[in-house]
This record gives C-alpha cells, sequence and structure tokens, in this order.
C-alpha cells in the first residue's frame, strides 16, 4: 500500500466490539491478567505499552518502511533514546550543522560519559571518509539540515558508515517520509521530532525512533523506552496519531508553498542569499533530487542584506508569518536562529528562517513583499 493509505489505516479501524470508526483515547494505566496471572492480551502497564501508543508506533513505523518504531515524549527524548545505545570509549561522527539541541546533548550528556564525539560537515565526503578512518560505533545525519537546508548524501554516508560497522541514524524531522525514506537507502534508524510536521499543528510534542528490522536494536530501544519512561502521553499519542492522517496532503501543499516563495525571494533586492533545496543553485540540489523523491520540503532560511538589524526588522513587520520558534505546522513561523542556538552557533546573523505553513503562496509572499520592501530603511 501507498504511503497515503497507510497513514489512514494502520494502526486506526473500526473497533469490532462498538463500531466505532475514530479511534479513541487509550487512557488505562493498567491492565487485567488472566486467572494465571498471565498476559495474554499483550498489555501490562502503559509505560511498557499501551494500545494508542502501539498504534501510533506501528503506522509510524510503517510510513517509514520500518520493521518497529518507538514512540518518546519528544523529540530530544527520542535522539536521547538512540544515544542511549552508546557505552563508554564509543565513537560518534555527528554533523557540524544540526538541530542545536541535537548537538548540545551529544556535547554535554554524551561526551562526559567517556564517548568521544566528533563533529564533521556532512556534505564533504572525503570529510566523512577521514572522520570514519577509525572505529565508530554511531553515524548521525540530518538532511536537510536545520537552519541552513544543507544536503548529506543518505546513502553514501551509510556505505562509509557500514563499512565500519556502525550505526547510522537520520533525523527524518524536516523531510519526513513523504518526501525521503532513509532506511530504504541504507539508514539503520530514523528519528523524529513529531512535534513537527507528524503533529502538524503546534499543539502536541513527541517523537520517534523507527528501526529498519526487527533486531537487537529495536530490542534495545524497547527495552529502553520502558526503562526511561519517557513516553509520550495517550492523548498525545491520540493527536500524533490523527494528525499523521492528513501528513501527505500537508506535506505536498507545505512543499509546494515553500518552492514558490522561494523563487520569489531569488528575485528580492532585499535579500543576499536563499537556502532550499529546490533552488537549482543549491549546492546540494542533485543530491537532493535523487534521495528527496518526493520533493524538497516546506523549509527555508534566506540572509537579509545587512546584517542582524535588518533581519529582525523583517521579521518585525511581517503580519501573516509569526514570529515563533518550531516547525511544520499548519500556521507560517519566522525565527532568527543565530539568537536562538547560543554560543556554539555557525548561522549567519542575517538569517532568518521559515516554516511554510498552508496559508495561501500568494499571500505568504504579499507578506514578506510589504516586510522587505521596507527592508532599506533602517541603513538608509
Ligand atoms: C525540533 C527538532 C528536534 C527536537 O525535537 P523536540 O520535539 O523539540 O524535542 C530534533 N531535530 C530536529 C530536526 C528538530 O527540528
Amino acid at each position: 500500500m501507498k504511503l497515503e493509505t497507510l497513514s489512514v489505516h494502520i494502526g486506526r479501524g473500526v473497533d469490532p466490539a462498538t463500531g466505532e470508526v475514530a479511534p479513541p483515547i487509550r487512557m488505562s494505566t493498567t491492565f487485567e491478567r488472566d486467572v494465571d496471572g498471565k498476559f495474554s492480551r499483550g498489555f501490562t502497564y502503559s509505560r511498557a505499552d499501551n494500545p494508542g501508543r502501539r498504534d501510533l508506533e506501528q503506522c509510524i513505523a510503517a510510513l517509514e518502511g520500518g520493521a518497529d518504531a518507538t514512540c518518546y515524549s519528544s523529540g530530544s527524548a527520542a535522539s536521547l533514546a538512540v544515544f542511549s545505545l552508546l557505552r563508554p570509549g564509543d565513537h560518534v561522527v555527528a554533523p557540524i550543522e544540526s538541530y542545536h539541541g541535537t548537538a548540545k546533548q551529544l556535547r554535554d550528556i554524551v561526551a562526559p560519559l567517556g564517548v568521544r564525539v566528533s563533529f564533521v560537515d556532512m556534505t564533504s565526503l572525503s570529510k566523512v571518509t577521514a572522520a570514519l578512518s577509525g572505529p565508530a560505533q554511531l553515524v548521525w545525519i540530518e538532511t536537510p539540515s536545520n537552519p541552513m537546508l544543507n544536503i548529506s548524501d543518505i546513502q553514501a554516508i551509510a556505505e562509509l558508515a557500514q563499512r565500519r560497522g556502525a550505526v547510522v541514524c537520520c533525523d527524518n524531522t524536516f523531510a519526513t517520509p513523504v518526501l525521503q525514506r532513509p532506511l530504504e537507502i541504507g539508514a539503520d534508524l530514523v528519528m523524529h521530532s513529531s512535534t513537527k510536521y507528524f503533529g502538524g499543528h503546534s499543539d502536541v510534542m513527541g517523537g520517534a525512533v523507527v528501526t529498519r528490522d526487527r533486531g537487537s536494536l529495536a530490542e534495545r530501544l524497547r527495552d529502553y523506552q520502558g526503562t526511561a519512561g519517557n513516553v509520550p502521553s495517550p492523548f498525545d499519542c491520540w493527536l500524533i496519531r490523527r494528525s499523521l492522517t492528513t501528513l501527505a496532503c500537508r506535506i505536498r501543499t507545505q512543499t509546494a508553498n515553500a518552492q514558490r516563495i522561494a523563487e520569489y525571494l531569488t528575485r528580492s533586492e532585499q535579500v543576499e542569499r536563499v537556502f532550499y533545496p529546490g533552488l537549482e543553485t543549491h549546492p546540494g540540489h542533485d543530491i537532493a533530487r535523487r534521495q528527496m523523491a518526493g520533493g524538497f520540503g516546506a523549509m527555508l532560511s534566506f540572509c537579509v542584506r545587512g546584517g542582524r538589524d535588518e533581519a529582525f526588522a523583517v521579521a518585525a513587520r511581517l503580519r501573516l508569518i509569526t514570529r515563533a520558534s518550531s516547525l511544520g505546522s499548519v500556521e507560517s513561523l519566522i525565527e532568527h536562529r543565530a539568537s536562538v542556538e547560543g554560543p556554539h552557533s555557525v548561522t549567519p546573523q542575517n538569517l532568518l528562517r521559515v516554516s511554510v505553513g498552508l496559508e495561501h503562496a500568494d499571500d505568504l509572499i504579499g507578506d514578506l513583499q510589504q516586510a522587505l520592501s521596507q527592508a532599506g530603511r533602517l541603513t538608509q
């Protein structure tokens, strides 16, 4: 079955007892034992497993073409679950430019436990090769990256990593399985912040890790999830499962909007540079065309002519596009990333990142046009 059909039907069916078409929120924390003390119906206690969470996990696994998934209370809890697979003395290769919270976990939580972390420019295969000249246990990929929309070659990096026996995990939050399926081109694990496109409405936090097969990685993650206890609530599972039914529709419309906005921005005199993999001038365009079969995504960044003050002034003049963190929702959001990312940030000071929503592209372009048309003022 195709992704659109899976998103409506996996882990979501008519209840045979009642005929309910829409799934209920499964609140029970505990489950009845059989007379002999066993749990033949498969559920014991909600931290270990819960019917609503299982439905969500099966759906996310199916969308990514994986065998199993574990869900968490946030994307950060999901990345930490992957890092829990590491042991003192292990070596992780991670991108120099990624979601700043992932890099912070590696620096502040993982490295102090005795794990060596190499931050590498993943757009350069020779740099990845050099970083993998010795042993490595985990290679982390994020493509397109946050916030510069850099593209790294999943298949090529996975081949290099697997020669070293390293597990490859790809943060697929920006692309979603609608556009890119890393497990099909060599990754072992896919991680998601479900807070973004999976939830899609800026009203629920969550995370997921999908495994390509049912081997020991899946078992260790399942055991970690129940032991760490950082699980999503039944209501959060229900909200995300509900949102997945519209994922493909949202992504396609938001992606089409982003392509039009990126093209408009390249024509604006007040814009110095546009970062969007759907532009032929983007250095990762050819790789993106190959590995993002469904389109180039709904995230873009641009540098305002001038500096930090001019970028802030443009964001301040927008009326439709909201100044806020996060991404992947139905409403368009804009953010000055350098000031969010802190002292380790490599993001230009005049860069604004846009999460393109479901509004009409004409209205979004109109809003950017009026905000940018006054951009010269500050410097006159
Ligand atoms: C937001 C985000 C995360 C972290 O997810 P939370 O749900 O905020 O904890 C990780 N990776 C990427 C690419 C993100 O955008």
